[in-house]
Parts: C-alpha cells; structure tokens; sequence
C-alpha cells in the first residue's frame, strides 16, 4: 500500500452521543491511519435535519478529545477538503445530482407520498418486498420539464441497472456480491433540496480524497448503491472495510435496554478513556497474541485491518470492569483521590479533610472497578454512629470473646501514643497473645466495632482512616449498648 495516500474518515451523524460502536469505528480509523503514516478525517454527516439534535456536534468533538482520538482535518480543525459539515456542502450535492441527471444515471421522481404508500401495501399484500416501483423512471424529457415547471414537489432517484450483480471487495470480508435486483431505486435527493445519506457520503468520501471506508456492518447493504455511484460518476471507488456487529452477552444487536452504550455514560461512571480505548479496540481485532493491555501507541504500531474479524464481537462489561481495574491500579493514591472526589462530593459526603479523605480512597480503591462505585463502600467513614447493618453483626459483639477482644484491644490502644497501618498488625499480635483468641474470633469483633459491618476494607486500612481516638470512641460506643 502507498503509504502517503492514507486517507480515511470518521463520518458520524450526531445524534446527542457517541455510541460505543461509533467510538469502536473512530478509533479503527484511527488506528489505521497513525500506523499508515495517513490522515485521520472527522466529516459531520448532518443532511437529515429532523435527527437535528442542539448540542450534539459539541458534545461528539468533546469525547473524542477526552478519548484522545486527535484528527487532522475536520469540523473544528480546517482542512484543505472542507467544510466538513454536510449541511453546508448542499451546493455541492446539487451540482452532483444534475450531472447524474444529464448523464442518465438519475431522474427526478414526482409521486406523492400517498402514492408512494399505496404501492407499499400493494407490495406487502402480495408478500413482495417494498420498493419503489420505478413509475417516473420512464418520464419523457418533456412530462419532466412540464412537473417541474408546474412546481410538483419532487425528488431525484438513481438508476439502479434493473440486472446483473454488484460484485465489491471488502478488506475484512472479501468478496461481496449483491443482485441489481434486490436494490431500490435509491432517493439522493430528497423534496427539501437536502442530500440523503447516500449521495452525500460518496460525493464528499470522492472529493475529500478517502482512501479506505472503514464503518459498521449495518453500512454494508448501502454500500452497493455506493458502488453504483462511483461507477455512474466515472470515478474509482475507495477500499471497503465493515466491521463486525457490536453484540450483547446473549447475541443480540447491542442496545441500550442491556446497559449504557453512551461513551459519555462510562466516562460520567469513571472508566478511564485509556480503559475505555484499550476495550473497544478488541471488540472485533486480536492482536494475534494473548496480551490484552494496549496503551493507545501500542495499538497504533500493532493495529491491522487483517487482524478484524467479520463475526460479530461480544460486548462484556465484566472485561471493561476487570481492564478498567486494572487502569485504575496504575494510578497514584493521590490521582485516584482527585477523581473520586466529585463522586463522594455529590453524594454529600464532606470531603473537605484531603489528608482523611486519601485514607478513605486508600482503604476501598482495591474494590473499585470504575470510580463511582467508590461511594458503595465508603459509608462507614462517613457515619458518625457505628451501626449494625444487619443481625449477623450484632451478634458478633454480644459473644464472650468479643467482650475479651475489645476490652484487651482498648487497653493496648490506650498505651499506644498513635495507631495506624503500620502498627496495627502489631496491636492486633499484642491482642492475640494476651487473648489466646484467633481468626475470626479475634478480627470479625473489632471490624464490627469500628464499622458495624462483617465485611469490608482491610482493618489496617480503616483505623489508619479513624486514628487512636475515634477507634476508642467506637469501640466504647458498641460495648455500652
Ligand atoms: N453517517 C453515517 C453514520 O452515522 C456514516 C456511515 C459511513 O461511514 O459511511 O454512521
């Protein structure tokens, strides 16, 4: 491949948020395009005016700059191939769909919707598949030029070639062969004077010189259509690659009744971009080995169009936990602090103590798979009272050798000038030996003292957050009762 002309694009429609499946296709351009030496394109594809969505570009341009996916030409950016919104490129289009139409390869369709419909339910009665039925495909010169005159809104439709095949290569799938049969009539001009999607993409993907069409599955039926078009405009037509459908655990399309498909909602969550990219990079590409963390220039040097699969890629949020874990172990106990706090902040915990707050952080981070979970386990540094969260925890206390714990373990903490997490084990050996007490019987009573619960945080962890004093004060409150 020539390396220079590497030129592919990302080409949403904003629709308010970035679905993972469309961060999966930026990001294989991407990927493709830094480890090409290409240029990365980001086209906004807005001609259905109804999907208008206010604030939807901002908030696209947003996450894919959190996600650090830079591109050099695009919307923001310039370029020497813009604008890169379609909506202002509707001169453009013009121009193109009147050259099909002089060269036959389109005409103008003036059946009104209620016609239109009609045809729709003959085809359905009889058990055909809806299509437009061609009825101005034959218009003269003549009987077009007199509707247009007369004003009868119209649109314009492409000739699709009523047989043969529409035979493509496709860089994941090889060989794609689609009858001229099965095709409709597509419109590419629809009544407003706006572009449909179909002529829209394959003027600009033309002008803008793109190379390589890296997109979703759901993109593969149009792109026979698109291939018509290029050969109706005399032009070559770029490489196809669709990528293989998103899925759920159970095999279905994934979708948002199973769980978030926002990038944004993950973010908001505390998934890490690095997380978020290192996943969806293996939705549907291996690496050919078995490892499985990829900084993002990692994937540049690695990544191939070979190595993407055609069957569909199951999204697990199990493995987006267990990555996202494992980058949240990366960070400094102060970084992962920072980053918790707005989550403690909007649950109404005081964080204003950092030196006590980086304890609380310390002592549950090791739970955390994404960062809002940090407001789960933090509840028992908060309340000022100790209490028992259930009948297994109040009962811990009232045995025998609870009492014998709690009292040895009040009268060492009373000698000790400080307790900590370095001392603690120490306290605890003082404990056991004076005891004769072990295991569970020696631990469950003090966690159930300081937090009224049998399960949590390492103990070193917890009285490092409490201290001496405030250890005491709990241990003595639940031995009152
Ligand atoms: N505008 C289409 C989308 O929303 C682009 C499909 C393509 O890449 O051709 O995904």
């Amino acid at each position: 491949m020539n390396n220079d002309t590497v030129r592919v694009r990302f080409a949403p429609s904003p629709t308010g948020y970035l679905h993972v499946g469309g961060l999966r296709t930026a990001l294989f351009n991407y990927l493709f395009a830094k480890h090409n030496n290409g240029k990365f394109i980001l086209r906004i594809e807005d001609t259905d005016q109804n999907r208008f969505v206010e604030g939807a570009l901002e908030n696209l341009i947003k996450t894919l700059k959190i996600m650090g996916l830079s591109y050099d030409e695009g919307v923001d950016v310039g370029g020497d191939f813009g604008p890169y919104v379609q909506s202002e490129r509707k001169e453009i289009y013009k121009k193109y769909a009147d050259e099909l139409i002089e060269k036959k390869q389109a005409y103008y369709c003036f059946c009104s919707p209620e016609r239109l419909e009609e045809v729709r339910q003959r085809q359905i009665a009889e058990k055909k598949p809806p299509m437009y039925d061609r009825h101005c495909r034959e218009l003269s010169d003549e009987e077009v030029k007199e509707k247009l005159n007369s004003g009868i809104p119209h649109v314009i439709r492409m000739k699709i070639p009523l047989l043969g095949d529409v035979t493509f290569t496709d860089l994941i799938r090889g060989e794609v062969s689609f009858s001229c049969k099965i095709l409709d009539d597509q419109i590419l001009v629809k009544s407003d004077g706006f572009p449909t999607y179909h002529l829209a993409n394959v003027v600009d993907d033309h002008l803008m010189k793109i190379s390589h069409i890296i997109r979703g599955e759901e993109w593969l039926p149009s792109t026979p259509k698109h291939v018509l078009l290029y050969k109706a405009f005399g032009w070559n037509s770029p490489m196809f690659a669709h990528l293989p459908l998103l899925l759920n655990p159970d095999r279905t399309k994934l979708s948002k009744r199973q769980g978030d498909v926002a990038v944004e909602d993950y973010l908001a969550k505390g998934y890490l971009p690095e997380a978020i990219i290192n996943f969806v990079a293996l939705l549907g590409w291996n690496p050919g080995s078995e490892k499985e963390i990829f900084s993002l220039d990692e994937l540049i040097e690695k990544f191939s169009i070979d190595r993407v699969q055609k069957a569909g890629a199951i999204f697990d949020i199990n493995k987006l936990n267990w990555m996202n874990a494992h980058y949240l172990r990366s960070l400094s106990d102060e970084e992962i602090t920072n980053l918790c706090i707005p989550y403690l902040k909007q649950k109404g915990y005081d964080v204003s103590d950092y030196e006590k707050t980086i304890k609380i952080v310390i002592a549950v981070r090791t739970h955390l798979n994404y960062l809002a979970e940090v407001v789960n386990y933090v509840d028992i540094f908060f309340n000022k009272e100790v209490v028992f969260e259930n009948e297994e925890a109040s009962s811990v206390i009232k045995t025998n050798s609870a009492k014998v714990v709690l009292n040895e373990l009040l009268n060492i903490l009373k000698l000790e000038e400080s307790v900590n997490k370095d001392n603690f084990k120490n306290i605890m050996k003082k404990v056991q030996t004076n005891t004769g007490l072990k295991g569970k019987d020696l631990f469950m009573p003090v966690r159930v003292a300081l937090t009224g619960k049998t399960h949590g945080p390492e103990l070193p962890l917890i009285v490092d957050v409490f201290g001496k004093e405030e250890c005491i004060r709990r241990i003595l409150s639940v031995k009152n009762n």
